[in-house]
């Protein structure tokens, strides 16, 4: 029985650190609950929004020591029913993440882990740094098969780069993937890494072919300064990036006003948008089939697209996901929407799950960055054998 103990007694003493790139968290106390003895913590809201959700921290104390840790404010969390079923992602040194099983009960999210060194990182999603970031982009610079530019600025100041792959030509198709609108969806970046890293690569058959008839442009994070602030769903100035791409402003929302101007002058052909899932376990894509233009054809295209995405990647299910809009009511603040309506062109919003793909699970691990990097990959390949019929 924990009663009539003091915490020390039953936990030693656990320090969190959240200040740093992409952290976030309050520490409310050292004991919470009835009988239990613990870390108590608080989801700490976006900037300059009050949507919460996104946590990650650093905890240090004695090795083999059982640490514990509740959120007394889980449920007031976007998406709280995701928490239902999910486990928390652990890592000691950034790279390689693993799974603590939580409850999510009367509200609040509790997780205990005995961590066999002094530091751990406890987060919702693997972290993506922005430094991790800015290496992708600067190899890219470097390897004399990728063109970078700046498309414009964030709220904070920070350049916004996209990477194009491809020879220009009147012919070539435009094919533009962006990913992390929402910051708290790192396993987007990770995607997007997967993407940039198969297209550095120059011996990969896949990629020579699609340089040969297409022009690749990643967008590795759309909202640097979310990512680097901890937020989860908006960017420093309190905004939902994708709910902004049928009026952009460029006080409020720059980073889609940048992404938007150069998506009009280049032309699409294809567009992809990666995000993740906090509720749904499984890897899915939603179309533009509420869209006022929505016809066969696109229809036909989304099909095609995804029937070869699932062979591919069988981690990927072409039957699962949100119920289809109705048609002429989807939204069109919505990037992909926003882009499909706009090029009447093929146009996907990519989910990855936080918590596992339940058709293929893997237990102590759960969804992850090399899945989503591998996942990527397979993007690249059902993007090449829909190239033909992209027109
Ligand atoms: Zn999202």
């Amino acid at each position: 029985m924990y009663q009539g103990r003091t915490a020390a007694a039953i936990t030693p003493p656990v320090r969190i650190d959240a200040d740093f790139d992409g952290g976030s968290i309050i520490v409310v106390g050292d004991v919470y609950g009835a009988g239990e003895l613990g870390v108590a913590l608080a989801l700490r809201p976006d900037n300059a929004s009050s949507l919460r959700r996104w946590f990650c921290f650093r905890s240090w104390g004695e090795p083999g020591e059982v640490r514990r840790f509740c959120i007394v404010d889980a449920e007031d969390a976007e998406f709280a029913a995701g928490w239902d079923g999910y486990q928390v992602c652990a890592s000691y040194d950034g790279e390689d993440w693993f799974r603590v099983a939580t409850r999510y009960d009367e509200g609040a999210l509790f997780f205990e882990h005995a961590p066999s060194r002094r530091g751990i990182t406890f987060a919702a999603f693997a972290t993506y740094p922005h430094a991790r970031m800015r290496r992708l982009v600067e190899r890219a610079r470097r390897s004399g098969r990728a063109r970078v530019r700046v498309l414009g600025e964030t709220v904070q100041g920070r350049p916004i780069p996209a990477i194009s792959f491809g020879e220009e030509g009147p012919s070539a198709a435009r094919i533009w993937i962006i990913a992390r609108q929402h910051p708290g969806e790192t396993m987007a970046a990770w995607c997007a890494e997967g993407i940039v890293e198969r297209l550095l690569d120059a011996s990969d058959p896949v990629t020579a072919a699609l340089a040969e008839e297409a022009i690749v442009t990643v967008v590795p994070s759309m909202n640097i300064d979310g990512g680097v602030l901890g937020n989860h769903r908006t960017n420093a100035a309190g905004y939902n990036l994708n709910r902004a791409w049928d009026a952009p402003d460029l006080a409020t929302t720059p980073e889609v006003f940048a992404a938007r101007s150069a998506l009009l002058e280049s032309g699409v052909d294809l567009f992809l948008d990666v995000h993740g899932e906090e509720t749904l376990p499984y890897v899915f894509a939603a179309g533009c089939e509420g869209n006022p233009g929505y016809s066969e054809r696109i229809a036909r295209l989304e099909r095609t697209f995804e029937e070869v995405l699932a062979m591919m990647d069988p981690s990927f299910s072409p039957d699962q996901g949100y119920a289809p809009e109705a048609p002429g009511r989807d939204n069109l603040e919505c990037a992909a929407n926003w882009v499909g309506e706009r090029f009447d062109c093929l146009s996907l919003t990519l989910e990855m799950p936080f918590k596992d793909d339940m058709f293929h699970p893997r237990p102590g691990r759960g969804w992850s960055p090399g899945r989503s990097r591998r996942f990527g990959r397979a993007v690249l390949e059902a993007s090449l054998l829909v190239l033909p019929q992209l027109r």
